[in-house]
C-alpha cells in the first residue's frame, strides 16, 4: 500500500503548498495565464502560511486556464475541503490531510493517493506560477465523488447486481499454467452470488455456463435490469512485464479526457466522446469495492482505480465497474487465483463493497476506506462506526481544539466541467469507439 505517511506534516500545522524554486524553474511556461474568479467574493488563492485553514460554506474556486485546461491550484483544493498539508521532501508531492480525507498529487504525474488507495488522474498534475495545478476534470470527476461521497446525485434502491463474468467460451480470456481466466471469473461469479442474495440482492448473471457471450449482449442484460449497478469480472495478463502483480479497478473514462492507458495526452482526446449519466455513481461504486478489495488482500499490489471505455462499461447504463483480481501473467498471483479459497475471498470482498454503496446510496453511510478494514482485520478496532468514522486513520489523535476542521455539510458544489464549457478543440471528434477489452 501507499498511504502517505503524514504524521510530521499535520504536526507542523503549516498549509505551505508553494512550489520551491527549484520545482518552479523545472515548470515550462506554457500557458494562456487567464485567471478567471466566478464569483468577485472568490477569495484569492495564496500560498500564505496559515495554521488554521478555514474553509467557509461559499467559499469560491479559482479557475486557472493553462492551455486548453482548467485547473485548480492544490491550495485552493485545500481550503475547499478543509485540509491540512505540505509539499514533501522532494519537493514534487503535495500531501493533504485532514483526518478524515487524505490527498496526495505529484507534479508531472497523473498518479494520485486519494484515501489510501491509487487513483490515476486523467492529467498530470502542473506547475504554474509558484502553484501545483490539478485539472478540472480531475478534481470534478475523481477527487470530489472520494472527498463527498455524500453529494453525488442519486436516485432510487440498488436492488439487483448484474454480475458479467469476463469472457467464455471460445474466448478464454488471459491463462496461466493453473487454468483459463473464464473459469476463474465465472467461479467468482458463482461465488459471489450467494453472498450478495445473503445480504438482500437479486442477483442476475450474464453467462452461468462456459459460453461466448457478446459484449453487447452483457450490456443489454445490464440495462434491462431495473434498481441495479453492474460488475465485470476479469483477471489480468500482460506480456510484457512478468513481474506485473495486483488488483485494478475500471470505470468509464469521462468524457473530454484520456483513459488511463492513453499514453497521449493529444487534443483529439478532449473530444465528444460519450460520458454517462452514471458516471459519478460508477466511480464511486469503483471506489469502494476497491477499498474493499486492497482492504482485503494485504499481500495484493495496489494497481489503482482507473479510466477505460470499455464496451461493457460504455454501453451499460447503469453504475458499473471492471474489476481485474489479479494478473496471471505472474506465477504469485496465477497461483493464488487458482485456489478455490482465495477467489471465495476476492468475491466476499466484492460483496462487501457492494454492500458498502447500496449503504452509500440508500442509506448516505460514508464507505470504509482501505485503512479501516486493514485495522479491523487486525483487530484494532472491532466496531467501526460508518457515520463517524475515526478522526485519525493514520496517525494519534491530537489535543482537542487542535484538529483541523471536518468537511462542511453544506458547500457550493465542486466545479464542473459543464459548467463552464471549455473552446471547442480544432481537430475533428474522433467517432466514439470501445477500447479493446482486458
Ligand atoms: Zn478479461
Amino acid at each position: 500500500m501507499n498511504a502517505p505517511r503524514l504524521t510530521s506534516l499535520l504536526l507542523a500545522g503549516v498549509l505551505c503548498l508553494s512550489l520551491g524554486p527549484v520545482a518552479l524553474a523545472k515548470s515550462k511556461s506554457k500557458d494562456s495565464s487567464s485567471k478567471s474568479s466566478p464569483k468577485s467574493s472568490a477569495p484569492k488563492s495564496s500560498a500564505k502560511p496559515s495554521a488554521t485553514p478555514s474553509p467557509t460554506p461559499n467559499q469560491d474556486w479559482q479557475v486557472i486556464k493553462v492551455g486548453p485546461r482548467d485547473y485548480l491550484s492544490v491550495d485552493n483544493i485545500a481550503k475547499f475541503y478543509g485540509l491540512l498539508g505540505n509539499v514533501d521532501s522532494t519537493g514534487k508531492s503535495v500531501v493533504l490531510n485532514n483526518g478524515r480525507n487524505q490527498l496526495q498529487v505529484t507534479l508531472e504525474s497523473r498518479e494520485a493517493i486519494v484515501n489510501g488507495v491509487r487513483n490515476w488522474l486523467c492529467f498530470p498534475v502542473i506547475a504554474h506560477d509558484n502553484k501545483f495545478l490539478v485539472s478540472r476534470i480531475d478534481l470534478a470527476k475523481t477527487i470530489e465523488p472520494q472527498l463527498r461521497p455524500q453529494m453525488i446525485q442519486r436516485s432510487g434502491k440498488i436492488q439487483t447486481v448484474v454480475l458479467d463474468p469476463g469472457h467464455g467460451g471460445f474466448d478464454k480470456g488471459a491463462a496461466s499454467t493453473f487454468g483459463n481466466e473464464k473459469t476463474y471469473t465465472l467461479d467468482v461469479a458463482r461465488q459471489l452470488r450467494p453472498m450478495l442474495q445473503a445480504k438482500g440482492f437479486k442477483v442476475v448473471m450474464t453467462r452461468e455456463t462456459d459460453v461466448f457471450i457478446p459484449l453487447e449482449v452483457r450490456a443489454r442484460i445490464a440495462n434491462a435490469t431495473k434498481d441495479s449497478i453492474f460488475v465485470s469480472i476479469h483477471f489480468n495478463a500482460t506480456g510484457s512485464n512478468p513481474a506485473a502483480t495486483g488488483f485494478e479497478i475500471f470505470s468509464l473514462t469521462p468524457r473530454g479526457a484520456p483513459s488511463t492507458n492513453d499514453e497521449s495526452l493529444a487534443l483529439h482526446f478532449v473530444n465528444m466522446q460519450a460520458g454517462s449519466p452514471v458516471e459519478a455513481q460508477s466511480m464511486e461504486l469503483s471506489t469502494v469495492v476497491y477499498h474493499s478489495m486492497c482492504g482485503h488482500f494485504l499481500e495484493e499490489f495496489d494497481r489503482g482505480i482507473k479510466r477505460a471505455r470499455f464496451a461493457v462499461l460504455r454501453r451499460a447504463n447503469i453504475p458499473s465497474i471492471l474489476v481485474e483480481g489479479g494478473f496471471l501473467s505472474e506465477t504469485g498471483d496465477a497461483r493464488r487465483i487458482s485456489d478455490t479459497d482465495w477467489r471465495k475471498q476476492l468475491a466476499e470482498s466484492i460483496c462487501v463493497g457492494v454492500e458498502g454503496y447500496r449503504a452509500l446510496v440508500e442509506k448516505k453511510q460514508r464507505p470504509m476506506l482501505v485503512a479501516e478494514y486493514r485495522a479491523q482485520a487486525a483487530g484494532e478496532i472491532t466496531v467501526v462506526d460508518l457515520a463517524s468514522p475515526p478522526s485519525r486513520l493514520d496517525q494519534p489523535a491530537s489535543t482537542p481544539g487542535s484538529n483541523p476542521p471536518f468537511i462542511p455539510v453544506v458547500n457550493t458544489v465542486a466545479p464542473s466541467p459543464t459548467a463552464r464549457p471549455t473552446a471547442p478543440p480544432s481537430v475533428n471528434p474522433t467517432p466514439e469507439a470501445d477500447e479493446p477489452e482486458p
